[in-house]
């Protein structure tokens, strides 16, 4: 027989992750889409540089009755096809802590039934807007299993005026922290457009480190960052650890090429 373990979420009722818990690893978050044009541009950099990554979706963009709404739902799909992870951002990016708890739950529950209806499957990752929560919220979310995913590394894409430096404010944070959790919005063209060259410049700061006999950070799935409430690290995947691994195999290639 099958232990039960095996029919509960890897993601369930984690501890909330902050960011510190994974040394020499980072993991890039994408907050508030789908977004029709910017989202599959992002799924097709993250693709070409093999980088795994998690999008935190609001419902307004994929469970209303409208074409847009089922063009999202669509896409949320394709990208669960090509390997990415969803969390809940709630249904239409509330401020939490302003509602009443009935109005709190319905924007995160319902979003998450949204979700599960979506992707046929419980969606137990969840992270606030504007990273805002409270007593009662924390409560409920570790109540409901949930596990409540925040950043340590903010690339501040929101902004319109701080748009050109996203790139550099990101990779330096990165090396200064020594990896983390990324946050960044797969709704902002600019975000698009910055990312090859993030990627590109985060291969070069890695051979930089391999060379000076330091261990690379790299990108990996959201999985490494996953304690139990106890603190435990849950265990990762034997197909996700696969990925990693390929991917500092491709580091090391990439690094000899630039030699
Ligand atoms: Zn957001």
């Amino acid at each position: 027989m099958e232990p039960a373990e095996e029919t509960i979420s890897p993601w369930s009722n984690a501890k909330i992750v902050g960011g510190k818990e994974a040394p020499g690893y980072v993991t890039f978050t994408f907050d508030d889409g789908p977004d029709l044009k910017s989202t599959p541009e992002i799924l097709s950099v993250l693709e070409r540089f093999e980088v795994p990554a998690t999008f935190f979706v609001v419902g307004r963009h994929f469970a209303k009755p409208n074409d847009t709404a089922k063009a999202g739902a669509e896409l949320l799909r394709d990208m669960e096809r090509r390997g990415f992870v969803i969390g809940n951002h709630t249904s239409n990016h509330q401020h939490l802590p302003s509602l009443s708890t009935k109005a709190a739950r319905a924007a995160i529950d319902g979003n998450a039934a949204d979700l599960a209806k979506v992707l046929g499957h419980p969606v137990h990752l969840f992270r606030p807007p504007f990273g805002a929560t409270s007593g009662p919220i924390r409560r409920m979310l570790r109540k409901g299993g949930k596990t409540t995913v925040r950043w340590n590394i903010d690339s501040q894409d929101f902004v319109r005026a701080q748009r050109k430096g996203i790139a550099e404010r990101v990779l330096r944070e990165i090396l200064s922290k020594g990896g983390g959790v990324v946050l960044l919005h797969d709704t902002k063209s600019w975000t698009a457009r910055m990312l090859p060259g993030l990627f590109e410049d985060l291969e070069k700061a890695n051979c930089e480190r391999l060379e000076n006999g330091q261990g690379p950070i790299l990108p990996v799935s959201l999985h490494y960052f996953l304690r139990d409430r106890n603190g435990t690290p849950r265990r990762i995947p034997s197909e996700v650890l696969k990925v990693t691994q390929k991917s500092y195999d491709r580091l090391t290639d990439q690094c000899t090429k630039d030699i």
